[in-house]
C-alpha cells in the first residue's frame, strides 16, 4: 500500500453529487490537512434526485452542482469537475472511460477513490447502478486506458495529454473493506459537507445522528474503539 508521503494528489470519481461526501469526505478533509491536492470528478449532475421538488431536471442539475461545490469547500476542495451525464442512466461505456481517462491524465493523481463496481449483497444502498457503472469505468480508465498512450489516442494527439499510471485505487461501498481511516478529527466537516446537499438531506429527520451512528459503527468495526469514527475502503494496487 502507498505510504502517506507517497500520496500527493488524489482524484475522486463518483456518480452523483453527495456520493463522495458519504463515502470519503472525512478522509478527503484529512488529506487536505496534510497538503494533499484533491480533485472531485462527478459523472452526473444528480438531476433525477430530490423529494417533492419544484424544479425541473435542468434546474435540479444546477442546484446540485452548487450544493456539491459548497460541500467540497467544507472539506477544503476547490477543484470540482462535472461530466454532465444523465442521472440514473449511466452504463459502463467507452465514452465514459475516455472522459475519466482524460481527467486522470490532466490531474495525474497518485490515488483514485471511486465506487466499488460489484453489488454489495450485505447492504444494497451503495450499489446503485450508476455507482457500479462509474466504479467499473473508473477502474478501466486507471487500467489500462490512462497509462496506455495508444488508448484513446486523440487524448494525446489532439489534447496533448501524456499517459499516466495511477498507483492505487480505493473503492467505497463494497462488502469487504480492508483499509479504515480514523476520521474522528474530521467528522464535523464531513457532516457539514453532507448537510450542504440541502435538496437531498434537509427533509431527513435525525440526519446528523444517522450519519454519526453509521460512521461510529464503522469505527468500532475498524477497532478504533468507542466514540471514534471511520471510513472504510477496499484497496486495489494498480501499479
Ligand atoms: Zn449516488
Amino acid at each position: 500500500m502507498l505510504a502517506e508521503s507517497e500520496i500527493n494528489r488524489v482524484l475522486t470519481v463518483t456518480a452523483h453529487p453527495d456520493d463522495v461526501d458519504f463515502g470519503a469526505a472525512g478522509t478527503v478533509a484529512l488529506f487536505g490537512d496534510r497538503g494533499v491536492e484533491v480533485t472531485y470528478l462527478v459523472v452526473t449532475d444528480g438531476d433525477a434526485g430530490g423529494n417533492e421538488r419544484e424544479l425541473d431536471n435542468s434546474g435540479m442539475a444546477e442546484l446540485r452542482r452548487a450544493e456539491q461545490t459548497a460541500a467540497a469547500k467544507a472539506v477544503g476542495v476547490t477543484d470540482v469537475r462535472f461530466l454532465g451525464y444523465s442521472d440514473g442512466t449511466v452504463v459502463p461505456s467507452l465514452d465514459l472511460r475516455r472522459d475519466i481517462a482524460r481527467v486522470i491524465r490532466q490531474v495525474r493523481p497518485d490515488l483514485v477513490i471511486t465506487h466499488h463496481p460489484d453489488r454489495n449483497y450485505q447492504f444494497i444502498a451503495p450499489s446503485h447502478p450508476d455507482h457500479r457503472a462509474v466504479g467499473g469505468s473508473a477502474l478501466d480508465a486507471v487500467y489500462p486506458d490512462a497509462r496506455n498512450p495508444y488508448a484513446f489516442p486523440e487524448l494525446l494527439t489532439e489534447e496533448g495529454l501524456e499517459a499516466w499510471t495511477v498507483r492505487e485505487v480505493w473503492l467505497t461501498g463494497g462488502s469487504t473493506p480492508d483499509h479504515w481511516v480514523d476520521v474522528t478529527d474530521a467528522i464535523d466537516r464531513k457532516l457539514t459537507a453532507l448537510q450542504s446537499h440541502v435538496s437531498q438531506v434537509a427533509h431527513v429527520e435525525g440526519f446528523a445522528d444517522f450519519v454519526k451512528e453509521r460512521f461510529a459503527s464503522w469505527g468500532k468495526r475498524a477497532g478504533f474503539g468507542e466514540g471514534r469514527y471511520a471510513e472504510g475502503f477496499q484497496v486495489v494496487q494498480t501499479a
